[in-house]
């Protein structure tokens, strides 16, 4: 069987079943945006790597090493943000072909550096190895939570509101601008997209106030698109969901320059990865709280849909009814 017959999550699936249930002290493994473990009473320690790869994950003809150093760093960050944790430690490994320069990994790191410092983030260590041809970069972050405070993406009971931070799309729109440039100055809107798609911001203190003060009841961060990731949330939550897609949030810059049919460019924001924002449930006695939270939030929070019963499963409405959902899904390794 070929690995595109199971796709990455079946893989995931695959590699999940084939061990033993783990230890009491797993209090989240496999299945989450980051794994939970138990240390003793008090603090528990929370964990996330990931691996980026030269022309699968970035395209050095279309990222300098500063952003490329900062987004690394910031995908993890978006990791322990979507559980509320406080990130504390990395570890980097490397793969660089010898035809990188000094100056390379010098700005890499400074890119890295300049996004650990302000969120208080150490590195502890790494491993260095040659790469015949390509560069490999994986990162792995530590943080801590409390086990009672942290978010899981199970949790979500039908009848929550489901909301999301900031707006959907711009990343894939500033993506899909890069690679058509061709060397033309950018326009204001386009740079703004620009920089959604190389400089996310991961959602720290969003998550962690959601966290703290117990408003999330399931939480994800979106990196393959809104309906990949809320389908995560649905699985590890037994649910299922109704978004509306006249709700998706927009930016003004995305709204402008997006090339969909009008009426669809929801479509787009639906579909986008990379986004970084958050996307959780919360139960609708806490609209008030949020909505009084949010507004400290430069990035702000929109409701766009609500938890269902498992039976409904994951509908898009749009004004027309309900959307055909082989349209929706995100991005998958191997499919
Ligand atoms: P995210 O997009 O939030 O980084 P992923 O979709 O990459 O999460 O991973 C989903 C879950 O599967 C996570 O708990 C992750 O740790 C786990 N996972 C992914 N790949 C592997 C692997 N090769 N072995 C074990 N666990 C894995
Ligand atoms: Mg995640």
């Amino acid at each position: 069987m070929k690995l595109r017959e199971i796709g990455e999550f079946g893989l995931i699936a695959r590699i999940k079943n084939s061990w033993p249930a783990s230890s009491p002290r797993v209090i989240q493994g496999i299945g989450d945006d980051a794994a939970v473990s138990s240390l003793g009473p008090g603090n528990d320690l929370v964990s996330t790597v990931d691996l980026l790869i030269e022309d699968v994950h970035f395209d050095l003809s279309f990222i300098e090493p500063y952003p490329l150093g900062r987004k690394s760093l910031a995908v993890n960050l978006s990791d322990l943000a979507a559980m509320g944790a406080t990130p504390r430690w990395l570890l980097i490994s490397l793969a660089l072909p010898s035809r990188l320069s000094v100056e390379f990994t010098d700005q890499f790191f400074a890119g890295m550096q300049a996004l650990a410092q302000p969120n208080g983030v150490s590195l502890i260590g790494g491993d260095t190895s040659s790469s015949p041809d390509r560069m490999f970069v994986s990162i792995t972050l530590l943080g801590e939570g409390k086990k009672e405070a942290l978010v899981f993406r199970h949790g979500a009971k039908p009848g929550d509101d489901l909301y999301v931070t900031g707006t959907l799309g711009d990343s894939l729109l500033g993506l899909h601008l890069a690679k058509n440039l061709r060397g033309r100055a950018a326009s204001p809107e386009e740079r703004f997209l620009l920089e959604r798609h190389f400089d996310p911001t991961p959602r720290l203190q969003e998550g962690q106030a959601l966290a703290e003060r117990r408003l999330a009841r399931a939480m994800i961060d979106v990196s393959d698109g809104l309906f990949s990731d809320l389908y995560h949330i649905c699985e590890e939550s037994q649910v299922g969901a109704l978004i509306w897609a006249d709700r998706i949030p927009q930016s003004p810059a995305f709204r402008s320059l997006v090339p969909a049919s009008p009426g669809e460019e929801w479509k787009w924001a639906l579909r986008g990865g990379e986004d970084y924002e958050l996307l959780f449930a919360a139960p609708p006695d806490k609209a008030e709280d949020l909505a009084a939270l949010a507004k400290e939030w430069p990035c702000g929070i929109t409701r766009i849909g609500r938890v269902e019963p498992r039976s409904h499963g994951l509908v898009v409405r749009d004004e027309k009814g309900p959307v055909d959902p082989s349209s929706l899904k995100g991005y998958d390794h191997f499919a």
